[in-house]
């Protein structure tokens, strides 16, 4: 394989958004998860809905001294259904809280091209809420905010390894994997098989097999601000 940068990103919310709102993951799974990274010794970045970082303080630190945080929205709103006016104080609001954040994911990586200006203004250098199994293309600039998507569905990385390996023996140079932490917790069976398939212990084993295979590939993890400097300094790389 050639040389990879890997980013692993959760985005920490209550459990499956709109549909759950428990906060098992918040409570169980982030500490597991915070756990396994320490014991690889490799950084993540933790997109938070500000709501929640208020509530979960203590995470808030741990992640801020140990990893990177960034912005998941306030209240998981979808922004393609706020105006761009409603779209701005909601970032505004979730900055108040969560501080200096330089990176961004919307909730169900819903962002309208045009909301990117609202990022820039607030301080945002970089956002990874397209994802190309939804047909967007490489890394580029969006209205001044530097678009580095989504490499797989967090659904991908809970199916049996022998299936979901080929996904990660292919050849992109930079891959963003995606999480959440309720899939860290083993949820309750109900109407949306991607809220509760394969959630808990096994995905827990998995996340922590994926970042052995890549480790033992010789992958580079950063985390997604990181990555982001370094892109700048040279594009022609990627
Ligand atoms: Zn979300």
């Amino acid at each position: 394989m050639n040389w990879v940068i890997v980013i692993l990103t959760f985005d920490v919310e209550p459990d499956c958004p709109p549909f759950l709102w428990s906060e098992r993951g918040l409570k169980e799974g982030l500490p597991r998860i915070l756990e396994l990274l320490d014991k690889h010794e490799v950084p993540g970045t933790f997109f938070f809905t500000a709501k929640w970082a208020e509530r979960y303080q203590e995470l808030v630190d741990e992640i801020r001294e140990r990893h990177e945080l960034g912005c998941h929205g306030y209240a998981h709103e979808r922004f393609d259904k706020l105006s761009l006016k409603e779209a701005e104080s909601v970032i505004e609001k979730a900055k108040k809280v969560l501080g200096d954040v330089k990176s961004f994911r919307a909730p169900n990586l819903k962002l309208p091209l045009e909301y990117y200006k609202i990022l820039k203004d607030n301080g945002f250098l970089v956002d990874s809420s397209k994802a190309l199994h939804k047909g967007w293309k490489g890394i580029r600039e969006v209205n001044g905010v530097l678009e580095v998507p989504v490499y797989t569905t967090s659904l991908v990385t809970r199916l049996p390894w022998r299936i979901q390996l080929r996904w990660h023996k292919k050849n992109n140079r930079v891959k963003v994997l995606m999480f959440h932490p309720w899939e860290f917790v083993k949820m309750p069976i109900n109407h949306r098989p991607d809220c509760w398939f394969g959630t808990g212990k096994k995905a827990l084993d998995l996340l922590d097999k994926i970042i052995g295979f890549y480790k033992s590939q010789g992958a580079e993890f950063l985390t997604l601000v990181d990555f982001y400097h370094i892109y700048v300094k040279n594009k022609d790389l990627y």
